[in-house]
């Protein structure tokens, strides 16, 4: 069994050693309590009917796999900080092993995503690969010398909380402010639009954000884009340029191989991964890596909650990295 919980909803699944899903995933959608954090109680009662389910009809029910959008002990399942959440340091892997009696596995999303990438998708046979998800946030996990790169805390591939102009951007979800995440993610480009709407610099937002009473979404900058408004024009392009600064530093630092990318922003315009892709290939230091760094997209809709699946089996030494 798969969960991936994400900021407000709740994917879950049933999947086998192949990949392939027992019947189509459902979703729930993440309880909130009145003050705006996750009620983790409620979660587990919603969840609870799908474990008993899978307890009681799937003979060879390992456990469940969650996938968590935050900065997780993967250890234990600890959610040291989930910031889309609001927990700081819930005990999730405790009170879910407490609560169902089953094994329970969790990780960070990125990681779990990274994992399905690695067993059934285009990154499998490499040995160094990023994971990077752009979409609401803006970061990833590694793949390197054959093993998950984790480092000392289990935080790296934090890449988009690296430091583009601590005195320009906007203040981050992390606590910063100027973080790459705060230029490149969607809610940027969604904010960007809006005062390029708001500021009189683009009469066609304006007219595009009437549709939700004057809120420019991030998909509307793209559609602004594809018209050749100059300031949508502007706000990807300096957006591109910023993931080929900050690609381009991870594969000179690390020397990988691939990079996969996911997340809905990658969705706002058919050709945006390969802008992306001339941005980085033209700051890489190598003429090996310019040659040889391959950017993809991600294979699934649904990698996190793959690879959750994914980590049950390798955890019971069923399947292998
Ligand atoms: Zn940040």
């Amino acid at each position: 069994m798969a969960v991936d919980i994400g900021g407000t909803k709740m994917d879950i699944a049933y999947v086998d050693e192949t990949g392939a899903f027992y019947k189509p995933p459902e979703r729930l959608y993440v309880p909130f309590d009145e003050d705006g954090i996750a009620d983790l109680d409620k979660m587990l009662d919603m969840l609870e009917p799908y474990v008993v389910f899978a307890r009681e009809n799937l003979p060879n029910f390992l456990g469940a796999g969650f996938s968590i959008c935050g900065n997780i002990d993967d250890a234990d399942g600890n959610c040291v900080l989930v910031a889309n959440l609001r927990w700081y340091n819930v005990p999730f892997g405790k009170m879910a092993h407490e609560r169902y009696q089953v094994p329970i596995y969790a990780a960070t999303d990125v990681r779990m995503a990274l994992i399905a990438e690695l067993l059934w998708g285009k990154a499998k046979g490499c040995n160094y690969v990023a994971w990077m998800t752009l979409g609401t946030g803006y970061g990833g996990y590694l793949f390197l010398d054959g093993k998950l790169y984790g480092g000392y805390h289990g935080f790296a591939g934090n890449l988009g909380h690296a430091i583009y102009d601590e005195r320009g951007g906007a203040d981050c979800g992390c606590g910063q402010r100027g973080c790459f995440e705060s230029y490149v993610a969607g809610p940027a480009i969604a904010r960007q639009g809006q005062a390029a709407a708001d500021e009189g610099r683009s009469a066609l937002l304006k007219q595009l954000s009437q549709k939700d009473d004057g809120k420019v979404h991030t998909s509307m900058v793209f559609e602004a884009e594809r018209q050749g408004d100059p300031a949508a024009v502007k706000i990807i392009e300096e957006q591109v340029r910023k993931l080929g600064i900050s690609l381009s530093s991870m594969v000179d630092l690390l020397d990988l191989e691939m990079i996969v990318m996911g997340g809905g922003v990658l969705k706002g315009a058919a050709d945006f991964l390969d802008r992306v892709d001339n941005r980085v290939r033209g700051f890489l230091m190598t003429v090996e890596a310019k040659r040889d760094l391959k950017i993809e997209r991600e294979t699934f809709d649904n990698s996190a909650l793959m690879g959750a699946a994914a980590t049950v089996f390798i955890k019971n030494n069923i399947l292998e990295l």
